[in-house]
C-alpha cells in the first residue's frame, strides 16, 4: 500500500481503502527471502529480544521475522481491519504467544519505554511518517546496539524522466538516491550495515499479481462505484509506471545499528 497514487490516498474511503488491502497479502512491495535477508545482517537476537514491526500491515513480513527469531514481536499499524486480520494469523501459525499486533500511530509517541528494543522493522511504511523523522524519532526507542531495517522508496540514479519524478514529487518528495538516504542513516545516530536493492519479483509477482485479484474482485463487488474505479485506476496507474521506469526506482532495504 503506497500513497503514490494519482490521487492522494486520503481522498479516497478508508474503509474501502482497508477492504481492498486486506484482501492481499501484502501492502507493499517485499518479499519473504527479502526479508531474511534483511534479517541475516542483524546479530545478537536471543529469546529475550524486543522487536517492533512499525507499518505492519496484516503481517506478512512480521510472521516471517518471527518465524525466523525466538523473542517477542509486537506489530503496530493504524487500521484496526489490519490488526484484527494479523493477531489472527498469529494465531494461525501458532505464534500468538510472542507476536502481537496493536493499534496505534506510527507519528504518535510510540508505545514502547525508551531504550527498550533490539530491532525495529518496518517494511514499505516508513514513508507514512517520513524517512528521516522516522529515524530519527524511533531511535530513543531501540537498546544500544539495537538495530533497525526499513524499506523505503529509493532513487538508483542521480537522472531521471521528467514523467516519473513529477509523480513521485507529487506523492513522496522524500525519495532520493541510495547515498543521500544512507547519510541520512548515518546522520540520525546509526551505523549504516548494509543496503539493498529490492529484486524485481518484490513488485511483480509478491505485489503486483496477487493484488491484480483484488482489483478485479473489488470491481465486481462494487460495480459503478466511482470511489472504487478511482482507487484501482490509481493502483493500476502507479504499476504501469513501475513497469515502464524501474531502471530508476525501486524499494531500497535499508539497515542500521544504534551504537550509543
Ligand atoms: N509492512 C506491510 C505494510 C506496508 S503498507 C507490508 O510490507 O506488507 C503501509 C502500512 O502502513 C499500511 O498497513 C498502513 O495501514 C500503515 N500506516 C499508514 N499510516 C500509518 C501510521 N500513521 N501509523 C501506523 N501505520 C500506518
Amino acid at each position: 500500500m503506497s500513497n503514490n497514487n494519482t490521487k492522494t490516498i486520503h481522498d479516497f474511503d478508508f474503509n474501502l481503502i482497508c477492504e481492498y488491502f486486506a484482501g492481499v497479502e501484502r501492502q507493499g512491495p517485499g518479499s519473504p527471502a527479502v526479508t531474511l535477508k534483511a534479517l541475516s545482517f542483524i546479530d545478537n537476537l536471543t529469546k529475550e529480544s524486543r522487536m517492533a514491526d512499525i507499518g505492519c500491515g496484516t503481517g506478512g513480513q512480521t510472521m516471517t521475522l518471527a518465524q525466523h527469531t525466538s523473542g517477542q514481536v509486537t506489530g503496530l499499524d493504524l487500521f484496526p481491519d489490519f490488526i484484527q486480520i494479523f493477531n489472527r494469523n498469529a494465531e494461525q501459525l501458532n505464534l500468538h504467544g510472542r507476536v502481537k499486533g496493536i493499534i496505534g500511530s506510527m507519528t504518535d509517541p510510540l508505545p514502547f519505554e525508551k531504550e527498550s528494543l533490539d530491532l525495529i522493522w518496518s517494511e514499505g511504511a516508513i514513508y507514512n511518517i517520513g524517512f528521516e523523522r522516522g529515524l530519527n524519532e524511533w531511535r530513543q526507542y531501540l537498546k544500544t546496539g539495537g538495530y533497525i531495517a526499513a524499506s523505503e522508496a529509493s532513487w538508483f540514479t542521480n537522472e531521471r524522466p521528467d514523467e516519473i519524478n513529477k509523480f513521485w514529487m507529487e506523492n513522496y518528495p522524500e525519495i532520493d538516491t541510495i547515498p543521500n538516504k544512507v547519510a541520512q542513516m548515518q546522520q540520525a545516530g546509526y551505523v549504516p550495515v548494509a543496503t539493498f536493492i529490492l529484486p524485481e519479483n518484490c513488485w511483480t509477482e509478491y505485489f503486483y499479481a496477487p493484488c491484480h485479484k483484488a482489483q478485479e474482485e473489488f470491481l465486481k463487488k462494487y460495480p459503478g462505484n466511482k470511489m472504487v474505479e478511482d482507487l484501482i485506476a490509481g493502483q493500476r496507474h502507479e504499476e504501469s509506471l513501475y513497469l515502464k521506469y524501474k531502471e530508476f526506482y525501486g524499494y531500497v532495504f535499508y539497515i542500521g545499528k544504534k551504537l550509543k
